[in-house]
């Protein structure tokens, strides 16, 4: 008699790694898209399925990229949804959370929110939206928000910087009231937008104008007083906030003290902050408009470990990579400020080097465990926004989508499996369709070897296999399970009541 297992796909010789465990000699037998079976022997129940070799590497849940730009109109020569989600998964990413943006203009963000899933359609991996709120009417947050919410997007970006994008202290508060009574989690762009104008005045009125005086108008006080600042207003209103890319120490430990304190304060960090300081925006040939980004890189090595180590103790929730790049040789990419910094696009690209730079720089120097990289990569991401009940682990009923790596020297020595010959990274290896990377040239021991979305391969990097595109999935978000309001408030007075 045949049985039929309905197994499509099982993964052998896998060490799989979580959030909470790494365990070798492991199989996972895959059922329509989703996990079924982990486990020993499960080949001899289904004899016929195909079967991939891990050859002993880690299996762990795929990466998830909160924080990715595309297709947004504020960079013309940025990538699309195709090329950077082709870029993703080349990257090990399986699920990317991008922007759908508002513009002061919109007075109804419902159809923002369409245009955006107009422009996701050609997607590689799986994605959902986060809110940019630049115009937070009251028509929009008593009305619309709520039905976002029942569309799965639970999340808003606000920016306490940039003109165009900017809300005052009152503005935020409004918002912070209304994402907390929809249990939305609310990200912010924290820096000063003052210190930041009245320094790019001056440097522009002593001719300051070559890329490295944008990191000059952006000095880390401006995070750090704008991160105190945010901190305060979800102290008032008592709400749970993310702030994005952090990169400076002193900032890093306003939340630090924060979260001792038990308020719902997130942060994340980029690997550009981890990896590269200041010194890539100088030099006179405007190469170092490749790495202008805000906030800045930093000038101080100390600012680059601190963010190590606050991935390392807890103090960043999520790794992203703040993919948001414009082309370098295009008149309406960088080159737009050849005349003056101020008119750089911001941003670099990251989609595909985030998973390979932190696990190569962070795990395989030591700096940090490989339960904490999945933490940060994918568990935290998945719970954070929404997520945690179908994507970030490796579990039965859990979305099959995985990322296999070349087995790391130790494995290879252990079981006799061939590691990954390592390489210099070149921007031509890359998907994106951006013509720099500002990892030039960093060596790399392993990269993502497979990428499996819902039990599909979608990357084989020894064969450049990649997915067609329009195969990933929009996911509805449900709510954060980090955390929530607190229900404490600074005094008697309970200002919902
Ligand atoms: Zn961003």
């Amino acid at each position: 008699m045949k049985v039929t297992t309905g197994i499509d796909l099982i993964i052998i010789n896998a060490t799989i790694a979580t959030a909470s465990d790494i365990i070798p000699n492991q199989e996972i037998a895959i059922s329509n898209g989703k996990i079924l079976l982990l486990g020993q022997n499960l080949q001899s129940i289904s004899p016929t399925t195909p079967a991939l070799d891990a050859q002993g590497g880690y299996v762990m849940p795929g990466g998830i990229d909160s924080h990715v730009h595309l297709a947004q109109d504020n960079s013309p020569t940025g990538d699309n949804w195709e090329t950077g989600t082709r870029s993703a998964i080349a990257g090990g990413t399986t699920t990317v959370l991008a922007f759908a943006s508002q513009k002061r203009t919109d007075e109804s963000v419902i159809p923002v929110i369409k245009e955006y899933h107009r422009r996701a359609v050609d997607a590689h991996c799986d994605y959902g939206f986060h809110l940019i709120l630049t115009n937070p009417t009251q028509h929009i947050l008593q009305n619309e928000l709520p039905l976002l919410v029942k569309e799965g997007i639970t999340s808003v970006k606000i920016y306490m910087t940039y003109q165009p994008m900017k809300l005052g202290d009152g503005q935020i508060l409004h918002v912070m009231e209304t994402t907390r009574r929809l249990g939305m989690t609310t990200m912010v762009h924290a820096e000063n937008s003052e210190m930041i104008q009245w320094m790019t005045t001056k440097l522009e009125g002593r001719r300051r104008v070559e890329p490295y005086a944008h990191a000059l108008a952006r000095p880390n006080i401006a995070e750090d007083e704008a991160t105190y600042r945010v901190i305060s207003l979800s102290e008032l209103a008592d709400v749970p906030i993310l702030i994005v890319h952090m990169s400076s120490k002193l900032a890093a430990k306003h939340v630090r003290k924060a979260q001792t304190r038990l308020l719902p304060v997130h942060a994340e960090t980029c690997p550009h902050y981890l990896l590269l300081t200041s010194e890539r925006l100088r030099g006179d040939d405007f190469h170092g408009s490749k790495c202008v980004c805000s906030p800045a890189l930093r000038e101080d090595p100390m600012d680059l470990q601190a963010m190590w180590d606050g991935l390392s103790n807890g103090t960043f929730t999520t790794v992203s990579s703040d993919h948001a790049p414009s082309k370098f040789d295009h008149p309406l990419g960088k080159k737009q400020g050849t005349s003056t910094f101020t008119q750089i696009p911001n941003g670099l690209p990251g989609v595909e080097t985030r998973m390979p730079t932190v696990f190569c720089e962070g795990v395989l120097t030591g700096r940090l465990s490989v339960t904490k990289y999945v933490e940060l990569t994918s568990s935290n991401p998945a719970k954070l926004y929404g997520l945690g009940h179908c994507k970030g682990t490796i579990a039965p009923g859990y979305d099959a989508d995985l990322v296999i790596w070349y087995p790391t020297a130790e494995q290879a020595a252990t079981n006799g499996s061939t590691m990954m010959t390592p390489f210099k990274l070149n921007n031509n290896l890359l998907h994106h369709d951006i013509d720099y990377t500002p990892f030039e040239g960093m060596e790399f021991n392993n990269w993502p070897r497979y990428t499996i979305l819902r039990g599909k391969v979608i990357w084989n990097r020894d064969e450049e296999l990649l997915n067609g595109k329009g195969e990933g999935r929009y996911v509805k978000r449900g709510m954060s399970t980090l955390s929530k309001p607190r229900e404490v408030f600074v005094n008697e007075f309970h200002p919902y009541e």
